[in-house]
């Protein structure tokens, strides 16, 4: 077998065996219905096939009187031994209406030893039996031969069906005619028709005489043989009405007195159950007819049943299979999702100990950077520190060079001069040897201001203070230079730090205003301070040239100045931006819109001020 078929058939067996079983339910459940639908619709044709018999008995049996009666009436008896008194025959006529009416017959009458009607209830109608020979009639040669005989059968006369009732009229024990009543079965079988049953009665040749179906009427049950027909034209039993033939395509015994017929009439075939019971004291045998369809709908109903109710099982199963199948899937996912997470954590511990130790070592190699960075700066420091002391070395070395090759040169002309006698000469170069000592002691100062490191001492200090002292400073050169300071400081102004390096600030400040305002005519310079956002700025400003654009940059570089050769060293501002820096203060320089240069410095406020004088600044 080919491998995509055996998967295929694995696949498709549950629906296999559920068509399988499907088909086995409804199969049962038909063939039990079927069974079910005979066994009721059985019972049910017995109950009635007792009911319409006994019915028919008692419809022959209520007249069966009659006959007898007629037969031994006096009236009857007389006319039968004198048939010609007209005045006789009408009476018994009259006699035999009136019984007729009072009984429900259809007719009665009298007919005499050659079987002609002599008397009849139906005397005055134009087809009345009187007259009429009915000697070929087998219930008046019963009479005749044994005193009495029943028939059904077909008036000659009237084409009207009916139960012939005979009684022979006897003189001692020869008989002197025959006494008969005629009844009508018409009715029971419109009371049947009226039911909507099919109840039909056959004769001893098959000829259903009654029906409840009309088209049955006469029809004969298979096929006459030769003697039923020469039987039939002898007796005129059903006149000239024409017998059709019911074809029979199939009869099957189901049990006694039980079959299942198929009958052809007028080319429909149709099966019908039929059950069948003889009337007792006739010949006949009634029939009741359950149509099969009417059975088969039964099991079809109940096929449809069960067809539906498995259909609702395998409904449920698939439910239930479907059900089943979703908390296994759920239960599955559920499995692979704790999987899924317990993988994630492994790895997410994997890649944090990993992180972890790729920090470590960013860490370690930071930290060695950093030590390596930290080496390299000190070996910079120490080499800038070194440029720096060059660098000032060769300034001071140039600075002071020429004072002292001109304190050279004015010590050797005094010697020759002092020789001379000439002492104005020696007076005038000892005041030159004095200037330049001067500068040479000025230079000097500069440089002490490097090595007097303040310390980094933290106090409370009034800026209004510290503004008066650096005032008092620079005010002999203020006012041999003719400028004029202007201070404007809040007195609760206060900041903490070392209030004598401050001084130092802004007496460097001043001093490098008066030198920008030296060629002004009016030489102003002003100090003031303002509170903002926790901080006080300081603003010293003068109204000299201002600094060039391109210098701003550098003012606080070391050794940057635009001074002449000996006036100054470049190293001022330098100095002041980190003695403002150390007490944790910032410091700028830029233009006044107005002109002049602004200096610019911002330290945090401290408070509460202490109380004026409080400030300890030597
Ligand atoms: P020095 O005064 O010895 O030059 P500083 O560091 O004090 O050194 O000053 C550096 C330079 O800054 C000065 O040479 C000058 O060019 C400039 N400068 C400082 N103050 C002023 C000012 N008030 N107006 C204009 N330029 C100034």
């Amino acid at each position: 077998m080919a491998r995509p078929f055996r998967r295929w058939l694995h696949n498709a067996m549950p629906l296999l065996a559920a068509i399988g079983i499907g088909a086995v339910v409804v199969w049962q459940a038909a063939s039990l219905g079927r069974s079910g639908a005979m066994t009721s619709a059985t019972a049910h044709g017995f109950q009635r096939l007792r009911l319409y018999s006994s019915t028919i008995v008692n419809a022959l049996e209520r007249y069966s009187y009659l006959p007898f009666m007629l037969a031994h009436d006096g009236k009857v008896r007389a006319l039968l031994a004198d048939q010609t008194d007209p005045v006789r025959l009408r009476a018994v006529d009259e006699w035999l209406e009136g019984a007729n009416a009072a009984a429900g017959s259809t007719a009665l009458y009298i007919e005499n030893l050659e079987g002609t009607a002599i008397a009849a209830s139906n005397w005055r109608e134009p087809d009345t039996y009187v007259g009429h020979r009915y000697e070929f009639r087998p219930f008046f040669k019963d009479a005749i031969s044994t005193g009495g005989g029943r028939w059904f059968g077909v008036g000659v006369t009237t084409r009207i069906p009916g139960y012939f009732l005979a009684r022979a009229v006897l003189d001692g024990d020869s008989p002197q005619g025959v006494a008969i009543v005629k009844v009508d079965l018409e009715q029971l079988q419109r009371e049947w028709a009226s039911g909507g049953e099919k109840v039909m009665v056959t004769d001893i040749h098959n000829i259903a005489i009654l029906t409840s179906q009309p088209d049955w009427k006469y029809a004969v049950l298979g096929t006459l043989d030769a003697e039923a027909r020469a039987t039939l034209d002898a007796t005129q039993q059903y006149a000239d009405v024409p017998l059709r033939s019911v074809k029979v395509i199939q009869s099957r015994d189901i049990e006694k007195d039980v079959h299942i017929l198929t009958l052809e009439t007028d080319g429909r075939r149709r099966s019908y159950l039929v059950q069948s019971a003889a009337i007792p004291g006739e010949s006949w045998t009634i029939h009741y007819l359950t149509d099969m369809n009417d059975i088969l709908a039964g099991s079809r109903n109940a096929a449809i049943i069960a067809a539906f109710g498995w259909i609702i099982v395998l409904l449920l199963l698939l439910f239930l299979r479907q059900r089943f199948l979703r908390i296994v899937a759920q239960a599955k996912a559920r499995d692979e999702v704790a999987e899924a997470l317990r993988t994630a954590r492994d790895e997410l511990e994997l890649t944090v100990a990993k992180r972890t130790a790729d920090l470590q070592a960013e860490i370690e190699e930071r930290l060695r950077t950093e030590r390596e960075l930290r080496d390299a700066q000190t070996e910079l420091v120490h080499a800038g520190k070194m440029a720096a002391l060059g660098q000032m070395s060769a300034t001071v070395a140039h600075e002071l060079s020429q004072p002292l090759t001109a304190v050279q040169t004015y010590l050797a002309s005094a010697r020759v001069f002092a020789q001379r006698g000439d002492l104005g000469q020696v007076f005038r170069n000892l005041g030159l040897i004095d200037d330049l000592n001067q500068r040479m002691g000025h230079i000097a100062s500069h440089l002490k201001t490097f090595s007097r490191k303040g310390g980094s001492r933290r106090e409370p200090v009034l800026l209004a203070e510290v503004a008066k002292r650096a005032m008092m400073l620079v005010e002999a050169r203020a006012k041999s230079e003719k400028a004029i300071i202007v201070c404007d400081i809040p007195p609760d102004a206060c900041i903490l730090g070392d209030g004598i390096r401050l001084e130092q600030v802004i007496v460097n400040l001043f001093g490098n205003a008066l030198d920008a305002v030296k060629a002004c005519q009016v030489k102003r310079l002003s100090m003031t301070a303002e509170a903002s956002e926790g901080t006080w700025v300081i603003k010293v400003a003068d109204n000299g040239p201002g600094i060039a654009p391109e210098h701003v940059e550098h003012v606080f570089d070391p050794f940057f100045t635009t001074k002449e050769v000996g006036e100054g060293l470049g190293i001022g501002l330098s100095l002041s931006e980190s003695i403002i820096r150390d007490i944790g203060g910032s410091m700028r320089a830029e233009n006044a819109p107005g002109g002049g240069a602004v200096f610019v410095i911002t330290l945090p406020e401290h408070s509460p001020a202490p109380a004026p004088g409080g400030g300890s600044h030597g």
